[in-house]
This record gives C-alpha cells, sequence and structure tokens, in this order.
C-alpha cells in the first residue's frame, strides 16, 4: 500500500504516546480489513440447498468471525456488493468491525425488556441496524440524522433492514429537549476528526489538523449536551468516534461526568484495555483488525429531577379498523395501522403514543413500516413492506435467478412464469421487491431511485 506521510502533529503525538506508539503508525499504513455483519433475522429464511449464504461470504469460503459481535465476520477480500442481490434485501450490511463493540456493549447494559434507544448521529445506519437486530423487534429505535440529504440514506438502509420498530427523523440534537426524559439509551457515534480513517481513505490525513480535533471535541461535548435531557435518570449514554485522541474520547467522558448528573461504566472489555484508557475501551488497528474505534458508556443517576413530556395532542393520523384488504398483505397481530395522506402504516401497539409525540415534535422520515399507498379499497404494497420480514405476510411469490434478480433490480421486466396480481419476488428464499404481473410480461415496482445503475455484462 502507498505510504502517504501523516501530519506532523499527529505522528508526533502518537510517537510520544506509549498506547499508541509506532506499533499504530505502521498498522495505519496496511491493508484494511474487510467485515460484514449479518443480519439475523433475514439469514435464517435464507434457502441454502442452491446456494448457500450470501455470495460475496460463500465466494470467499471465510469463517473468521469478529469475536465481540457474534453476526459480524471478515472477508479476505472486498467483493463487489452491489453485484449481490442478498446486499439489496438487507441480508447483511457492510461494516467496519471496531464499530460491532457496539454489540458488546449493548449486551452489557441493564435495559428494560421494551427499551427505547436514540441513535442520535446515524446515518449511513451501521450502528441503527445493529441497534435494530439487538432489540430484535422489541422496544423502539429512534434513528436521527441531522443532515437532511443523509437522512434519507439512513431511511434506505432501515427499509432493507426491516424492522417493524423503527422510525427516522432529521432533527437537530437541541430538538430533544423538546422530549425529556424519554430514552432508556442514547448512541452518540459523534462526528470527529477520523484518525481511524486514514488507511482506508488516505485522503483524510490531509484533512486533519489540531485545529479540527479541538472544533470536533467542541461540537461533541454540545451535542452530548444538547440531547443529555432527554435521557431518563438511570438511562445510558453510549459515546463513541473512530479517532484515537484524548481529547475527543476519554477528555470529553472525563468533563461530561464531571458537568452532568452521570457516572462513568466500566466495560467489560479486557482484550482492549491497557493502564492508559482511563473510561471507555478501544479497538486498536495495531491490536485488533480493525480501522480504530472508540467506545464508553455513561449512566445518568437515577434521581436527576423529574421533565414533563408534552401532551399529544389530537393529529392527522386515522386509526384504519377493518383490517381486511390489510391482512391479504400483512400479520397485524401486535401492530396498529393508520392511514396519513393515503399512505398506510403500521405501528407496534405498545409504543403508538410515542410514534404519535414524534409525529408532533420532530420531523418525521420514516414511520415505522409503511405498509402501501389506499387506491379507493385496495392497497397498492410498498417495498417497506415486503423487506420487513416480521410483517409481510404474502404467499405468492416468484423466485429469481441470481442474472433475473440483478436485472430486476437494474429495473428491467422480461418474460416471467407466475401468477398475475402483485408477487413477491424473492432470491435465495429472500424478498428483493414487489411486481405486478400482467400476463406476458410484469410492472417491476422497485424504487427506481435504488436501481442498480452499472453495466452488468
Ligand atoms: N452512526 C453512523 C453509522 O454507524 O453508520 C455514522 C455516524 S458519523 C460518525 C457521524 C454523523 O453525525 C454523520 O452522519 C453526520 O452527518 C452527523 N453530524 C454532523 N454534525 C452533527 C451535529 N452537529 N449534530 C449531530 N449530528 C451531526
Amino acid at each position: 500500500m502507498t505510504e502517504k506521510p501523516f501530519p506532523i502533529n499527529f505522528e508526533n503525538r502518537v510517537k510520544n504516546d506509549s498506547f499508541l506508539g509506532e506499533e499504530l503508525l505502521k498498522s495505519l499504513n496496511e491493508i484494511s480489513p474487510i467485515s460484514i455483519r449479518f443480519n439475523p433475522s433475514k439469514k435464517k429464511q435464507i434457502d441454502t440447498s442452491n446456494n448457500p449464504t450470501p455470495d460475496c461470504y460463500r465466494d470467499q469460503q471465510s469463517s473468521n468471525p469478529i469475536l465481540w459481535c457474534e453476526n459480524g465476520t471478515y472477508l479476505n477480500e472486498r467483493p463487489n456488493f452491489t453485484l449481490d442481490p442478498l446486499y439489496h434485501s438487507g441480508v447483511y450490511y457492510s461494516q467496519e468491525a471496531g464499530s460491532m463493540m457496539l454489540a458488546k456493549v449493548l449486551n452489557q447494559l441493564d435495559l428494560d425488556n421494551n427499551p427505547k434507544i436514540l441513535d442520535l448521529c446515524a446515518a449511513p445506519g451501521g450502528k441503527s441496524s445493529l441497534i435494530a437486530s439487538f432489540l430484535n423487534e422489541k422496544g423502539l429505535l429512534v434513528s436521527n440524522e441531522v443532515i437532511h440529504a443523509r437522512s434519507k440514506i439512513l431511511k434506505e438502509n432501515l427499509i432493507k433492514w426491516g424492522n417493524s420498530n423503527t422510525v427516522v427523523i432529521n432533527n437537530d440534537p437541541k430538538d430533544f429537549q423538546r422530549i425529556p426524559h424519554f430514552f432508556d439509551a442514547i448512541v452518540v457515534d459523534a462526528p470527529c476528526s477520523g484518525e481511524g480513517m486514514f488507511r482506508k481513505d488516505i485522503d483524510a490525513r490531509n484533512e486533519w489538523s489540531e485545529e479540527n480535533v479541538n472544533l470536533c471535541a467542541a461540537r461533541q461535548k454540545r451535542i452530548v449536551m444538547d440531547v443529555w435531557d432527554s435521557l431518563k435518570p438511570g438511562g445510558y449514554l453510549i459515546y463513541s468516534t473512530c479517532t484515537f485522541n484524548e481529547q475527543e474520547n476519554e477528555d470529553n467522558i472525563f468533563w461530561f461526568s464531571n458537568e452532568l448528573d452521570a457516572e462513568i461504566v466500566d466495560l467489560d472489555f479486557s482484550p482492549f484495555k491497557t493502564d492508559r484508557i482511563k473510561a471507555g475501551a478501544y479497538a486498536m488497528p495495531n491490536l485488533v483488525e480493525t480501522e480504530g474505534f472508540y467506545i464508553a458508556v455513561l449512566q445518568k443517576s437515577s434521581d436527576s429531577k423529574m421533565l414533563k413530556l408534552p401532551k399529544v395532542k389530537q393529529q392527522s393520523l386515522t386509526r384504519i379498523k377493518d383490517l381486511k384488504s390489510i391482512s391479504q398483505f400483512s400479520k397485524t397481530a401486535g401492530f396498529e395501522f393508520f392511514s396519513w395522506n393515503n399512505i398506510v402504516f403500521a405501528l407496534p401497539e405498545l409504543f403508538v403514543n410515542e410514534i404519535k409525540l414524534f409525529q408532533q415534535e420532530m420531523r418525521i422520515v420514516k414511520f415505522c413500516t409503511e405498509i402501501g399507498t389506499l387506491m379507493r379499497d385496495e392497497i397498492l404494497p410498498d417495498h417497506a413492506l415486503a423487506m420487513n420480514s416480521n410483517l409481510i405476510n404474502f404467499n405468492q411469490k416468484i423466485e429469481l435467478t441470481k442474472e433475473e434478480a440483478l436485472k430486476y433490480l437494474k429495473g428491467e421486466t422480461f418474460p416471467l412464469e407466475g401468477k398475475k396480481g402483485y408477487n413477491l419476488i424473492t432470491y435465495q428464499n429472500i424478498p428483493l421487491g414487489w411486481i405486478k404481473h400482467i400476463g406476458s410480461r410484469f410492472n417491476n415496482l422497485f424504487p427506481k431511485e435504488w436501481r442498480i445503475r452499472m453495466k452488468i455484462d
């Protein structure tokens, strides 16, 4: 790999730090490890009779698990994910192994059975999809991204991941002051100076400066202070970055524990701990196969002063009582169905009021699961329903070969045997989307904006 010089102040700092040292610099000039994390609720449904497991995984015969995340695995080399239909159906997510430390942290926390978790800085959705799998349809995940264009990518990735209890919103951290004492846990995967990106994205080295480290540390403080009131007494704030400097990591954690009514939680991460780390844990590229990640947890004192949530007012949502047309496509037990501008949504019945509160106070981008559009008495099924393995209940399916699946994902139509009307298109038994069969050919209902655009030979 090309060795581009490190910023001189970065290099000096690392060399003078016995925890980081020359070994870190050497590892930053090596090739990045490639890893994926499976979606447990989809992986178990894959038909392994012809083509076991996703292409990229099978082709590389990988059996190199990530020790701190049971759904994670390393790959020997980077495949072309675009050409694997299972990537588009949310069977796995391409994610840096260090980020998967979040799985180990979540498993360690004492959370209630149906926790409400906020992922505050969530796009493109790596941590959110991990949290959704951790929740396994229990509780509620509110996934937020402040930059509007990025919130759309977050929405796409979470639709493909296919859980029923996920709301995507597009708000500034300070907007959460309107929802005090609401969340059992808040994940702040903070925007940072990105020293952990120095090998994957070699240009990140040009963008680094001490001034930027200072700016990032100050912004991280602001973000956590802004969202803090939204955490319940006794709740957890999980803070992470992909950078190595103390200012953005431990120094911030100590600053928060002094400024806020909070204790630092001791993490059960012995392989990643050294004397230098006074709070949290690091995945260091010179010690484990990762690009670099820092994670720490603060617990809010249980006797923090009480704050009141706003009342839910009368809204434009209409509850659907007659579920006949919906039940042709979707399971109904455990959900309430609402229409909003003729779009039908399934909301988990346990959290209807909470989700209404979000509709009232925040900017909604994804409202749990969109079932379809109401056209008189009929429903035009939505792609989000096809992706949701927990809600979908539709037996008219057509299994495609890989070649056909890629054509389908490109938005093409081709001769295909099948019954007239809506059909669920599957590849290796996992839904890819809808078609409407009209006899000799079909209308391809795969979302236009998510089509594969590259040329396939
Ligand atoms: N958690 C994401 C994942 O796992 O895919 C990665 C998040 S990335 C490290 C940080 C995110 O914070 C970016 O999506 C960025 O747009 C967002 N961000 C930037 N400035 C912010 C701010 N002032 N407040 C909140 N979020 C911000």
